[in-house]
């Protein structure tokens, strides 16, 4: 088991497909001055919005759609996020359901703290440790690493056990 540490200063995606975007700014907006004190991403549109209505400073990536969400899953890999805020459509399917998918599944490969729906995010923006280091637990991927996979040399297919 290791642990990576989350500042007291965190660095925050914020992230709302479009029927959930007016959510996530009456989220933001509520919310406006404790998240001045993090680090702030987000994807294209959602960050647009964030800058222009509530004049925040975000740093944007790409739209959902095209991309934004794997970058967001690829800073999460790297630890340059650690505090995600997704309000994900329920009700409509989405032409990047899989980097969807795939963003949530890197929160929780990480264990990153995620909220997908305002009740979550109020408890989570209430802790005490919104303003304090964390230490983040990393499960112990050793037994994924050493699991046997072993080739057989000549047809490069798998020996049998
Ligand atoms: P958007 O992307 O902020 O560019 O609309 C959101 C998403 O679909 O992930």
């Amino acid at each position: 088991m290791s642990y990576l540490s989350t500042p007291a200063q965190k660095s925050i995606a914020l992230v709302a497909h479009d029927s959930q975007k007016g959510n996530l700014l009456a989220w933001v907006k509520y919310n406006r001055e404790i998240l001045r004190e993090h680090r702030l991403y987000s994807t294209g549109t959602t960050g647009t919005l964030l800058e222009k209505q509530l004049e925040l400073e975000v740093n944007k990536l790409q739209s959902g759609p095209l991309g934004g969400d794997q970058q967001l899953g690829a800073k999460i890999v790297e630890g340059e996020i650690d505090f995600v805020i997704f309000f994900w459509d329920p009700l409509q399917a989405q032409p990047h359901d899989p980097d969807v998918k795939a963003l949530l599944r890197m929160a929780v490969v990480w264990n990153i703290p995620i909220a997908c729906n305002r009740a979550t995010a109020d408890l989570m923006i209430s802790s005490p440790l919104m303003h304090e280091a964390y230490m983040r637990e990393i499960p112990d991927y050793e037994a994924y690493h050493q699991r046997p996979l072993e080739l057989d040399p000549e047809s490069l297919t798998p020996s049998p056990n």
